[in-house]
């Protein structure tokens, strides 16, 4: 089973295609779970409009491919105008380089989320690195505050090639027993990597890793 839990449209201000064309795409390459996740701050005041389009894409789509309604949320500074807005039907939310030295402390950011009653993940964000930062071990604290972490493969991050090649970090996070999904990151289809989405999704399943939430409901 392929999984591609992060992907934007037009919603997001560097998203070039349709969300009926970056699903056709999942579709023609095998993919089974297709995620969308805008950014928050782009969509604005079109969430209700954003959240109805991807429930009407979800039920066009239904049979061929399951279709999950996400969103990324910047953290760099904390998104305080997301709570004026209505998120509920979401999936789950992705928030994004908590590593970054801008981005709103760990801690505060693990007791805010649970405003959130949909799962909750960090995209492109390297835990170990955050580990060192915060003193604590990354991969036990996830565990507990039920946070998922994703498996980037655009290539634009290190934490991608790092987990691929660092066996011990890959044990750390398995055996601690944290949820890992994959996301190709996609913005525009030309830049679509397909081979290294599939590479991802087969090294998790063969080295037993969680799925991020029940995501075959
Ligand atoms: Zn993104």
């Amino acid at each position: 089973m392929i999984m591609d839990l992060h992907n934007h449209t037009v919603y997001s201000y560097d998203g070039q295609n349709s969300p009926e064309q970056i699903i056709e795409n999942a579709i023609e390459n095998g993919v089974d779970v297709i995620g969308i996740t805008d950014h928050q701050f782009s969509i604005g005041r079109r969430m209700g409009e954003y959240i109805k389009k991807l429930s009407d894409c979800r039920e066009k789509y239904s049979g061929r491919i399951r279709v999950l309604l996400g969103l990324e949320i910047g953290t760099r500074p904390r998104p305080d105008d997301l709570f004026t807005q209505d998120i509920r039907g979401l999936d789950y939310v992705l928030f994004e380089s908590l590593d970054d030295y801008r981005a709103m402390d760990f801690f505060e950011f693990a007791s805010w989320r649970h405003r959130f009653d949909c799962p909750v993940g960090l995209a492109h964000c390297d835990i170990f690195k955050m580990g060192e930062m915060y003193g604590v071990d990354m991969p036990r604290v996830l565990k507990k505050e039920n946070i998922f972490w994703e498996l980037n493969t655009s290539g634009n991050y290190s934490c991608y090639y790092d987990f691929l090649t660092n066996r011990k970090k890959r044990d750390a996070l398995r055996s601690a027993g944290v949820g890992v999904s994959v996301g190709s990151d996609t913005h525009a289809l030309y830049e679509y990597r397909h081979p290294q989405l599939v590479r991802a999704n087969e090294l998790l399943e063969s080295e037993g890793f969680l799925k991020p939430f029940n995501i075959f409901k």
